[in-house]
């Protein structure tokens, strides 16, 4: 298309904002014929039944619009799920939304509750559509790094932090791409500093299915933060289905009720038979407890075959991404190290400085394992020849 573009007063409202580095290093996977640890997504196929379960509801006529808010039996499902994981009750009727992913459950909470001039403390290295919500709804990102190998959060700086300003707090456990997990201090650090005012938190906890060696999911809806906080889940992360952009969000009904109307003029709705598969699925409990044993098995099958490299790292406690630091083996950025990575070596990476608004830059890349046994091992065989 020609188009003439200096007739037209086009102001970007996202000027920064590039490509997506998950598209960018897919693209470099493909051109490069590399194996792709980079974008998170499973390279298994997910579940037959779940499948047939889809096929069932489509062939039974279940092809229109969902109840904006979810399939109610749907979300009668999750709220006795997180009744019973997390000892709460939730209204399923107003208290659950079922979302096109956690990408736009995240979205839909930001525009419906930041207003401009808002500030929210964001932890960095940050998922990246994090940032670009809170501009679109003309708040301000305040940024704390969090610092390698350990990625603790630094809760004296965000004290410091904090001001007449803010208006929401984004965590994010278990953490991509740190892989680490907040634990009952970071809670009670949470309870001090939100302890009187407005805070909000927006608690991303897409991971909750993917936490290693025993340790426990300290869900914001199982504290007593529950009542000032949105948490996000996606059906993406726990079925092996992210192309399927289904999950959902739990707040309690005063900032649910902000939620719902934007949701319901930026999706209206989330595609119909899939909610009435997955509320079948998830009858059977063990079709999403069983999923941390499985990537806890993927990510010891990986690490034990990078023992043999040159990188050095701290196994992952939850997702299924696991942080590499490769300051043995050069002293490039980590953005050329990964492009020298998919390019000469065949294995695409993400680098992790993408991630901090200042570009911290630790020698750290990020290796997605939700892979096939045969692809991590190609790919640890070509990492360890490094
Ligand atoms: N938050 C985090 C931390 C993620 O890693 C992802 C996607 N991998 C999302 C949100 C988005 O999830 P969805 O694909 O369900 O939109
Ligand atoms: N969440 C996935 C990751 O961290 C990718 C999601 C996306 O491609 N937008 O890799």
């Amino acid at each position: 298309m020609i188009a003439n573009t200096t007739q037209f007063d086009l102001r970007s409202k996202l000027p920064n904002i590039k490509e997506s580095i998950f598209s960018v290093m897919s693209q470099h996977a493909r051109a490069n014929n590399a194996i792709n640890l980079s974008q998170g997504f499973p390279n298994f196929p997910c579940s037959d039944q779940l499948i047939a379960l889809v096929n069932k509801y489509m062939q039974e006529g279940y092809n229109q619009y969902a109840p904006a808010y979810g399939v109610m039996e749907l979300r009668e499902t999750l709220a006795q799920k997180v009744n019973k994981q997390y000892g709460i009750e939730v209204k399923p009727e107003s208290e659950i939304t079922v979302t096109a992913g956690a990408t736009q459950a995240i979205f839909t909470a930001i525009l419906g509750l930041i207003r401009e001039g808002d500030e929210v403390i964001v932890f960095d290295p940050a998922y990246d559509s994090y940032v670009p919500s809170i501009k679109m709804a003309g708040g301000m990102p305040i940024h704390v790094s969090l610092k390698g190998p350990d990625y603790k959060i630094p809760w004296d700086e965000v004290k410091k932090k904090i001001s007449f300003k803010t208006k929401m707090i984004i965590l994010n456990t278990p953490h991509n791409p740190c892989g680490t997990c907040i634990d009952e201090d970071d809670i009670e650090q949470l309870k001090i500093i939100t302890s009187g005012n407005n805070i909000l938190i927006l608690s991303d906890e897409v991971y909750e299915h993917a936490i290693f060696d025993d340790n426990k999911h300290y869900s914001l809806l199982g504290s007593d933060l529950a009542e000032r906080n949105i948490s996000v889940f996606s059906f993406g992360k726990v079925l092996h289905t992210t192309g399927w952009k289904i999950g959902y969000c739990v707040a309690p009904n005063y900032l649910m009720k902000e939620i719902r109307k934007v949701h319901q003029f930026n999706v209206f709705s989330v595609n119909t038979p899939m909610q009435y598969a997955i509320n079948e699925f998830y009858k059977n409990e063990g079709n999403y407890s069983s999923v941390s044993n499985f990537y806890e098995q993927k990510r010891d099958f990986f690490l034990n075959l990078m023992k043999e490299s040159r990188f050095s790292f701290v196994p992952s406690a939850g997702t299924y991404f696991q942080l590499m630091n490769y300051s043995d083996i050069s002293k490039q950025s980590d953005v050329d190290f990964a492009l020298k990575l998919v390019q000469e070596h065949g294995v695409a990476s993400i680098p992790v400085s993408v991630f901090y608004n200042d570009k911290t830059d630790e020698k750290v890349l990020r290796f997605c394992f939700a892979k096939t046994d045969e692809t991590l091992e190609k790919a640890a065989e070509k990492l360890c020849k490094i």
